[in-house]
């Protein structure tokens, strides 16, 4: 091949380098695991896989999914990890990294994370540090991963000092979800995946919000044809916000709502006792509380979010929370995150449903009162409550 020559520039000129990656991939919701296994071979068409999964999802779905891969002639090998967040970390990924290389994977293989958002998660950072990045493929398996964890390419694993510390951007090469998948989902797990449809629904979405205060008890109930439309809309949401921002260069980001006190929840907790979904909750319902002491949110847009979480049987409220947290506990890790951020803490504040404002100057006060407020009022719609009552 020839290429041009390269003009050799003054010995003082700057040098610029450049690097320019935008990606695009397909976000797919299938009727049945056949075909969600045609659309895989359509952007998988001759590469071996390697998939990775935890033991629960195989236990339910494995045997299924790679009767169906041998069917459609797709070669692959497969692992599993521990379930739950304790999982995602180093050493797990560590060990991956092992299993990919003894698998002789090579770079134009395919990794593909069957699973929620925490196998996606780790199975995505070692896609992206196996042999610089390897493509991978995500199957949702949770609500969670299929409305948030499976799109976007933002990757990572757990650190003492703070969640997601050890991440990357990677993109996916097709995310698709088979709505089948989510039919063995435990309640709990529901309701956590429901939290992060109502967080796209309050930042940028009234539609998407009013379904889900519509269609609650057929989304709790497991209706698959509501779960795929909710799935559907929350994902159309998250893909237009990260179109505007794939690498996240605006700290500023609404998605980023519910997340601050969010991630400290699980971060004192020792990831795992707070579901990331039920913290999320809570972390909105504080965000919420704040900017309506600031007379920021108006009456109506606090009373129908912190509604329609307790509805959903998440947690508004401290004494809600599967652990106990205490606020200065929360209030030391937010500070540790200021630290490691650039020395200041965002909030995404609610403002009205699909309007929300950033702002940094949250103080400690309004914290520790967002945290300690006594439990919300029970509201007249609080039917649902009693059915997916905390396990
Ligand atoms: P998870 O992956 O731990 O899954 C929840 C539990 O459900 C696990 O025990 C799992 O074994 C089980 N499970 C999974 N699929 C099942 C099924 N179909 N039937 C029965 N059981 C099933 O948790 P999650 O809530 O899916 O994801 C949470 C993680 O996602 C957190 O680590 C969070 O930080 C991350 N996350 C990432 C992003 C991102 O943009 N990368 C966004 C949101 C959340």
């Amino acid at each position: 091949m020839i290429h041009d020559a390269i003009t050799l520039p003054a010995p003082h000129d700057t040098v610029r380098a450049r690097a320019v990656h935008r990606a695009e991939y397909p976000v797919v919701l299938a009727d049945s695991v056949e075909e969600a296994v045609k659309h895989l071979r359509t952007v998988v068409p001759d590469q071996r896989i390697a998939l990775v999964t935890d033991d629960t999802v195989a236990a339910l779905h494995g045997r299924e999914l790679r009767h169906e891969l041998h069917r459609q002639g797709v070669v692959n090998t497969m692992t599993t990890i521990t379930p739950g967040e304790e999982s995602k970390n180093l050493r797990t990924a560590e060990r991956l990294l092992d299993w990919l290389a003894d698998s002789r994977m090579r770079r134009r293989d395919v990794l593909v994370a069957f699973g929620g958002g925490v196998v996606i998660d780790t199975a995505g950072w070692v896609a992206s540090a196996y042999m610089r990045g390897m493509p991978y493929v995500n199957l949702p398996t949770t609500l969670l991963a299929g409305v948030d964890a499976a799109l976007g390419g933002k990757v990572a694993v757990d650190h003492p000092r703070a969640k997601n510390l050890i991440g990357a951007f990677h993109q996916p090469t097709a995310v698709i979800a088979a709505t089948p998948w989510l039919a063995t989902l435990p309640a709990r797990h529901v309701r956590a995946g429901l939290a992060e449809a109502v967080k796209k629904g309050v930042i940028a979405s009234p539609a998407l919000f009013e379904l889900i205060e519509r269609d609650l008890p057929e989304i709790l109930a497991l209706e698959l044809p509501i779960l795929h439309r909710l799935i559907h809309g929350a994902a159309t949401v998250k893909c237009a916000l990260i179109d505007r921002d794939p690498y996240e260069e605006d700290l500023r980001r609404p998605l980023n709502f519910g997340h601050t006190i969010g991630h400290a929840v699980e971060t004192v907790t020792g990831y795992g006792p707070v579901l990331h979904g039920e913290a999320v909750a809570f972390g909105m319902a504080c965000a919420a509380r704040i900017s309506h002491s600031r007379s920021w949110m108006t009456d109506t847009a606090h009373t129908r979010l912190l509604t329609v979480l307790q509805r959903a049987g998440l947690p508004c409220d401290r004494a809600h929370l599967p652990a106990p947290v205490h606020p200065e506990s929360v209030i030391a890790a937010l500070d540790k995150i200021r630290l490691i951020r650039d020395g200041r803490l965002r909030f995404v504040l609610p403002i009205d449903i699909g309007t929300t404002a950033v702002t940094d100057d949250v103080t400690d006060d309004e914290i520790r009162q967002a945290i300690s407020r006594p439990p919300h009022p029970p509201t007249t719609r609080n039917t649902e409550r009693a059915d997916t009552a905390a396990p």
